[in-house]
């Protein structure tokens, strides 16, 4: 029998950087969003930047700041205990920055068995279970039939509006610790 994949997602979900998106952005565009504003409303709402635009803000982030944080500082050690029933693929949009996610994973002690460069998610077929903290994101890959843990901790109004069977919400990694060997059938 195969082992099992999940589908890592990393801005917000692994990594803090959408605090540092948010700042370098209202810099840019002179504006004044807050936290607090992305909690109720999807970030890009108040910026309306393309795809492309976005995932450049993305890459930017990574590659000047040499302190991007882990989301919670647990997440090593929680990935590490997935890793012993299931593979763990980095599955993110940005395309440029490889070599950066590759040198921040080393730094934070985190260890997967793969990054896959894809903006649609739901073509990372092999993926049985995926954590995302994207409301877009988690309604395309639960309406393609694969179950997701959709971390809601920076929009948790916005998030928690999204209702689907193949959605478990999760506001903390300390949940998702908890419900991913339930899905595996892992206690
Ligand atoms: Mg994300």
């Amino acid at each position: 029998m195969s082992r099992a994949v999940i589908g890592l997602d990393f801005d917000g979900t692994i990594a803090e950087t959408i605090p540092l998106v948010i700042d370098l952005l209202n810099k840019r565009y002179n504006r004044n969003v807050s936290i607090l504003d992305i909690k109720r409303y999807w970030f890009n709402d108040f910026f309306d930047l393309t795809h492309e635009e976005l995932s450049e803000v993305f890459a930017e982030i990574l590659v000047k700041n040499e302190n991007v944080e882990l989301v919670d500082p647990r997440i090593p050690y929680i990935l590490n205990k997935f890793r012993n029933f299931a593979d763990i693929y980095l599955v993110t949009a940005s395309v440029a920055r490889v070599e950066y996610l590759k040198k921040w994973l080393e730094d934070k002690k985190i260890r997967i068995d793969g990054i896959e460069n894809i903006v649609n998610k739901t073509e990372f077929i092999k993926g049985d279970v995926f954590i995302d903290d994207s409301p877009h994101n988690a309604h395309d890959i639960a309406a393609s039939g694969k179950k997701v843990i959709l971390l809601t901790k920076h929009h948790y109004v916005y998030g928690n509006e999204i209702e689907h069977k193949n959605i478990i919400k999760a506001s903390s990694w300390e949940e998702i610790e908890k419900i991913v060997p339930k899905l595996f059938g892992v206690e």
